[in-house]
């Protein structure tokens, strides 16, 4: 047992702490306040504090734990709202009212709650690492798969069906005469990556239902994106779609260091909002960390491995999952700060020189794999973060970093956002890496994908082009051809790259339906070069009743938009052919 030495802001430095390890867990004080030992001077212990030091002085108690900070992994996860140490918020606020003291505690998975336990395996059957060993129903969406943990192997010798706390074994495995218990519970340091058997490339779309992302600029299962953007340019709103929308089995919301309130706006919404595939409430297959602006810098590190750990353990079930981050550049301000304190030698604008390697520790845990154990699975963690750079200037060090690391970028542009373009990423400086991993998977949908996708980025790219033009000579100096590139290209962008959150049916948008509206576009462009090759003037192209039923086709639910979109179809080429002018 130590004592405090000193207190600096979230760092405690503790004297007579020989025998401690470098990232072990330790109490601090009376309340016992969890902190985290990072770095060792002879008996003294450099501490991070995870939660408020106010008021600790020298000469309180410090006490070693012998463990270093790990997650708990077991049903109850899923639908849960966590802080950045995992303390369950909910329980939290049953025992101690919407205000919560420091240094309270609650566990992550209730002791209590009794699961429903299946087994997979039986009596005499050899299980190790990974095995599935049984199920239990987490929640109508996520079917929990009990695995066996790392590092344990043996000859099952008790398993049984029936009702279990997550302390209770569920199966007892013998290997050389040595036996243990198996529980729903197990637990997993954060900072260390769980094993795989096999790693591949992200393959496959990882369907947001946002059409920038899902047609342009698609995200691949076991993928890894950031969201870089000024104050007001929809970070949040975009990455809330995505844990909204995202058809994977499992989504992970990070509110890392952003503001409270709006991390209230996401729960309640989750607690409203329905699946589109099954109806289903979307917090079942949701979790929540939220480490918002007011709580301790330092625990937003804890809850980005937090989160990444639980993705991990999900997908070694075998299950598609996201993660998403906002913002990363909270969790980098908390390196600096106390990089700062540590009075190390600062990097570029005083973030320190392994904030770069500290994020891609993150990032690089993204991937899709072959999990270890039977039966044989596949599963995938996608990772998407959001980076706030000050001033909307992307070359500062957090937003450079990140984009080493990443393979897809959604760029957010200022000045969209003063349109109210929205989602306000630009299609001129955004890409994805991912364009070869989801092409099989787009070719069972549309197999022009391909194509139109160039064809429609092609028509931006010259748009861009033309703008220039433009400014110079005005728009009605251009040729014709011209005109009609620019109108095309304004309802791409207006009519199919704007969508809007808050629309009741474009908030999502299935691929099938973004593929028919973009090939619309297109073959609206192709009807209307032929009018200009037959010699019709622009003007009775603007002016066709298909331009505005193209503006509209967002709005078509689901179930009749094929029908719908086929009539546009017809209509368009009768009145453009009928628009022609007969030489
Ligand atoms: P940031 O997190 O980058 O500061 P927000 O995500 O809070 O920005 O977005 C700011 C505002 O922009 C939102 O309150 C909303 O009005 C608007 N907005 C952003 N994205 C969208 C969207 N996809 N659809 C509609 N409105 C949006
Ligand atoms: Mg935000």
């Amino acid at each position: 047992m130590g004592k405090i030495w000193r207190v600096s802001g979230p760092l405690v430095i503790a004297d007579e702490m020989k025998g401690s390890q470098v990232y072990e867990i330790v109490e601090i004080g009376e309340e016992g306040l969890v902190g985290e030992i990072i770095g060792l001077e002879g008996n003294k212990a450099i501490i991070q504090a995870h939660e408020d030091t106010l008021g600790l002085k020298a000469g309180e108690v410090v006490r070693g734990t012998g463990r270093i900070l790990s997650a708990e992994l077991g049903p109850g996860i899923v639908g849960a709202i966590y802080d950045g140490l995992q303390k369950s918020l909910l329980t939290l606020v049953e025992d101690t009212g919407s205000f919560i003291k420091r240094g309270a505690k609650a566990p992550a998975l209730a002791r209590d709650k009794k699961w429903q336990f299946t087994p997979r395996v039986k009596l005499g059957d050899t299980v190790s690492e990974g095995d599935i060993i049984g199920t239990v129903p987490e929640t109508n969406l996520i079917e929990h798969r009990v695995m066996v943990p790392i590092g344990i192997k043996g000859t099952v010798k008790e398993i049984r069906e029936g009702e279990y706390t997550v302390e209770e074994p569920v199966a007892r495995v013998e290997h050389d005469g040595e036996v243990r218990s198996l529980l729903l519970m197990q637990e997993w340091p954060v900072r260390k990556p769980r094993p795989y058997k096999q790693r591949f490339d992200p393959s496959g779309l990882l369907t947001t239902g946002m059409r920038i992302l899902d047609y342009m600029f698609p995200l691949a299962l076991g993928g890894k994106a950031s969201i870089p953007g000024g104050f007001g340019t929809g970070k949040t709103v975009a990455l809330q779609q995505l844990a909204r929308w995202a058809q994977t089995d499992l989504n992970i919301y990070v509110g890392c260091g952003e503001r409270g309130n709006e991390m209230a706006d996401v729960l309640y919404s989750f607690r409203q909002l329905r699946e589109p595939k099954t109806g289903r409430l979307l917090q079942e297959k949701e979790v929540f960390i939220a480490n918002t602006s007011n709580m301790p810098v330092v625990a937003r590190e804890a809850s980005i491995f937090v989160g990444i750990t639980m993705a991990e353990y999900f997908r070694d079930m075998g299950y598609d999952v996201l993660l998403v981050a906002d913002s990363t550049s909270r969790w980098a301000e908390a390196m600096r700060e106390m990089g700062g304190r540590l009075e190390e030698m600062p990097g570029e604008e005083g973030f320190p020189s392994y904030m770069g390697s500290r994020l891609s520790s993150f990032y690089e845990r993204a991937g899709m794999v072959k999990c270890l154990g039977s039966p044989e699975r596949r599963g995938s963690v996608t990772v998407a973060g959001a980076v706030s750079p000050p001033g909307a200037d992307f070359s500062e060090p957090v937003t450079q970093n990140t984009l080493r690391i990443v393979d897809a970028l959604y760029s957010l542009d200022v000045s969209l956002a003063n349109k109210r373009h929205f989602p306000a990423i630009s299609w001129l400086t955004s890409y994805s890496l991912y364009a070869d991993a989801v092409k099989d998977w787009w070719d069972k949908i549309d197999p022009g994908w391909v194509d139109t996708r160039a064809t429609a980025l092609r028509i931006l790219q010259q748009e861009a082009e033309l703008e220039e033009i433009v400014r110079l000579v005005g728009p009605e100096a251009l040729p014709e051809g011209d005109k009609l590139l620019l109108l095309v290209a304004r309802m791409i962008r207006e009519d199919f790259l704007q969508q809007s959150a808050y629309h009741e049916v474009d908030t999502y948008c299935t691929p099938t339906k973004a593929g028919l509206m973009l090939k619309t576009i297109i073959r609206f462009y192709e009807l209307a070069q032929e009018m200009l090759n037959s010699g019709a003037g622009i003007e009775s192209i603007r002016s066709s009743p298909a331009v505005y039923k193209i503006s509209r086709m967002k709005d078509i639910a689901d179930e009749v938009f094929e029908q719908r979109v086929k009539e546009l179809w017809s209509e368009m080429e009768e009145s453009l052919i009928a628009r022609k002018r007969v030489p």
